[in-house]
């Protein structure tokens, strides 16, 4: 299969509309990472868009609509804290996860009877899913375990002769996916971290709580029990307080011949031989932008990432730091 990556605009759109009512998947961008959508109403579909990424079939997906969408035939909203939620970060890199209604394909929500639904701000994902019209079922549009993708580029080289076309909206600003939260509860519960934080959903609606899964419960969070994010070279990962530690295991390496990089916050790149920083930037905004670009970067060019985790914790870096260490974890 071919694989087209086009500008978005009134044929490509057009384009993307039609194969997705024919059971396709297509690409497109979100303010957070690409995603790689497919009709939610359509078991077909949605069997496909898990065939595409090779991704567990117990990983289940969120459905993107856009902000007109009538989002209460898709699921109930029981508490009242959740309109507030939607009035403060919708739409926004925030997915909430609600009772189904049982409108989507089941495979959706690997036979759970939840509903993950987001609603993004990006302007061209608003424009694609405005032109549908449907509910979009979309996970990072990666192969699956590999680094999420930022740009029409990066979705082309994971899954090139496997989905017909890729609508380019430039670079994520975002950079990490985002922030899942379950509204089911008599108060909000973040199940992954992400872009709108734990407190920031605490200072809108009071209380907010962040999932830590308990020895012997069936995990709230399916996705988040997988080895994610990860480059394709080897990672090490150091703790912010071992800087000479990282310096030590990068000379080692380079008198072994091997190709490093170093992926560490500004502050601390000055340590390292300057042309095998990857730097991430200052603060978790930055942070979360460079992430997974840099990672990819890391890939291309080396046989051993050195990463040192950034010291700030807390807000946005809780997402950052979760994205880092599933990087660079082992299977
Ligand atoms: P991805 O599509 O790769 O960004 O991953 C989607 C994330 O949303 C995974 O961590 C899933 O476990 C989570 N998710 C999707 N639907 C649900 C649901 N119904 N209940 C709980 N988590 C969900
Ligand atoms: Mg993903």
């Amino acid at each position: 299969m071919l694989t087209k990556i086009q500008k978005i605009g009134e044929q490509s759109l057009a384009e993307a509309k039609e194969l997705l009512l024919q059971g396709e998947c297509v690409a497109f961008p979100t303010e957070t990472v690409y995603g790689l959508g497919g009709d939610a109403r359509s078991d077909e579909a949605v069997e496909k868009i898990y065939r595409v990424k090779g991704r567990p079939q117990d990983n289940p997906l969120i459905v993107h609509v856009h902000s007109e969408y009538d989002l209460h035939s898709l699921i109930y909203d029981d508490q009242p804290y959740v309109k507030r939620l939607r009035e403060a970060f919708l739409p926004g890199p925030l997915t909430l996860v609600y009772r189904s209604r049982g409108k989507v394909s089941a495979k959706v929500s690997c036979g759970l009877d939840t509903l993950a639904v987001r609603i993004p701000e990006h302007p061209g994902a608003q424009r694609f899913l405005k032109y549908v019209d449907i509910p979009v079922a979309a996970p990072s549009a990666n192969r699956s375990k590999h680094v999420s993708p930022v740009s029409a580029q990066h979705v082309y080289d994971d899954l090139n002769g496997k989905i017909p076309l890729i609508l380019d909206g430039g670079p994520c600003s975002g950079g990490i996916e985002s922030t899942v939260c379950d509204v089911t509860g008599s108060y909000p519960v973040v199940l992954r971290a992400g872009l709108i934080t734990r407190e920031m959903i605490e200072h809108a609606v009071g209380r907010c709580d962040a999932y830590v899964p308990k020895e012997g419960e069936r995990v709230r969070s399916p996705g988040m029990k997988y080895k994610h994010y990860a480059p394709a070279c080897e990672t090490r990962l150091f703790s912010s307080a071992a800087v000479s530690e990282a310096l030590a295991a990068l000379n080692e390496a380079v008198r072994s011949g091997r190709r490093v990089r170093v992926l560490c916050e500004d502050c601390i790149a000055g340590a390292f031989p300057a042309e095998m920083v990857l730097n991430l930037g200052n603060d978790g905004i930055e942070m979360a932008e460079n992430l997974y670009r840099l990672l990819r970067e890391a890939e291309a060019c080396a046989d051993l990432l050195i990463a040192v985790e950034p010291h700030e914790r807390g807000g946005i870096m809780t997402g950052v730091l979760n994205r880092l260490q599933k990087a660079c974890a082992g299977e």
